[in-house]
């Protein structure tokens, strides 16, 4: 197969999809692979390093053009042009917040197969899975950030110090993101709260952190006790493919603390609180109601090279199988095959059918 990896194009991504260990890897599977001149540069890793493992550097439109083109972000407005019929793209789609790029995919035809759906035997996200640890430990490193009080914060430290109480940090949804802001908070000695749905995710994270966070049932009630004293939220709630719930409504931020932040990170999927909106990596944050508001779509990728790596090891073996059978690969792996969210013109995730009330 002919695979394409272009350089991504969202402000500040520097990611990019393959290394050039992974290519060599589809080289010597007999695939040609088609690398954007460039594109690894933000990741540190040179057009020299991917012809020496035997790709070819090429033009945007000549990697666009493959059989399969791999990518880390979802295309941007001015790729569209490059959507057609029997292309394969796998890539990050979040679909439930994108309509145009819904569209666009599907007025094209496109086999849309995206990394946020497909889903392990065991039901876990794994190519969701290495960017939401990156993210999670980010969240609370940002947040950490923005609460000095030259960056419009409250002006205080995470973990405090001997005679002065450290600070309060909620965590809303106890995954991957939620459990990597947690250890990190706890690390840095704030004290942290994760709220939950799920019972068992509960169970779980009392066992892990041993009893030293505090885990609550996800209800409005105890939302609203929480977000009073927090000084740091973190969003990491997720329905997979689905737009998350609006936890923190408008009028919460009236009881919050002046000066406290919200990092959310489920922003991709639209956000778990009603005032998020996607900022970008260079102009992070805004200000509504006295708290400060981050909303980075795509926080991994501050830290490139740590992410690029940590999503490669990921996305190799499911790029290999794909590019061995193409779409056939997806008839045998259920859990591949729940990454397809358009199919020559179909929606085939039901999830994001619902968030636009199209039939899925
Ligand atoms: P996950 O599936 O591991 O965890 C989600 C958790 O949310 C689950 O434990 C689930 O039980 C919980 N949940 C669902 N509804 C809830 C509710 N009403 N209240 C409380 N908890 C609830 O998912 P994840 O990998 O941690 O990802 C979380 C979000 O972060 C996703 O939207 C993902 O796309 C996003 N993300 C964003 C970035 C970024 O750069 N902004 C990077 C990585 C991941």
């Amino acid at each position: 197969m002919i695979i394409g990896i272009p350089k991504e194009i969202k402000t500040l991504e520097n990611r990019v999809s393959m290394t050039p260990g992974a290519v060599g890897s589809l080289i010597r599977q007999g695939n040609e692979v088609l690398v954007e001149s460039g594109a690894g540069l933000g990741s540190g890793l040179t057009d020299e390093e991917y012809q020496a493992a035997g790709a070819k550097m090429v033009s945007a439109a000549e990697a666009w053009g493959a059989e399969m083109v791999i990518k880390v972000k979802e295309p941007l407005p001015s790729e569209f042009q490059y959507l057609r019929k029997d292309l394969i793209l796998f890539t990050y789609l979040h679909l439930a917040a994108a309509e145009d790029l819904t569209n666009a995919l599907l007025e094209s035809g496109t086999i849309g197969i995206a990394y946020e759906t497909v889903e392990s035997p065991d039901r876990t996200l794994p190519l969701l899975t290495p960017m939401s640890e990156v993210a999670g430990r980010m969240a609370t490193q940002v947040g950490a950030h923005y609460l000095e009080k030259t960056q419009g914060g409250r002006g205080i430290l995470l973990g405090g110090v001997p005679g002065v109480s450290p600070a309060e940090v909620l965590v809303l949804g106890g995954g991957v993101v939620g459990t990597n802001a947690a250890r990190i908070a706890m690390g840095m000695g704030a004290r942290v709260t994760i709220l939950d749905l799920s019972h068992g995710r509960l169970q779980y994270l009392d066992d892990v952190f041993n009893g030293r966070i505090t885990t609550m049932m996800s209800t409005e009630a105890n939302i609203r006790e929480m977000v009073q004293r927090a000084d740091l939220v973190i969003g990491g709630v997720l329905l997979p493919g689905a737009k998350a719930p609006k936890l923190i409504t408008r009028d919460m931020l009236g009881i919050m603390k002046e000066g406290s932040v919200i990092v959310d990170v489920a922003v991709d999927q639209g956000g778990c609180v009603e005032t998020i909106k996607p900022t970008t990596h260079d102009n992070p944050t805004y200000i509504v109601d006295g708290v400060v508001h981050y909303g980075v779509a795509n926080m991994p990728g501050a830290v490139p090279r740590t992410s690029t790596f940590a999503l490669v090891n990921q996305t190799t073996p499911y790029a290999m199988r794909l590019a061995a059978k193409g779409v056939a690969a997806l008839k045998d792996d259920p859990g591949l095959a729940l990454g397809l969210n358009t199919y020559k013109g179909k929606l085939t995730c039901p999830a994001v059918g619902e968030a636009f009330g199209i039939d899925s």
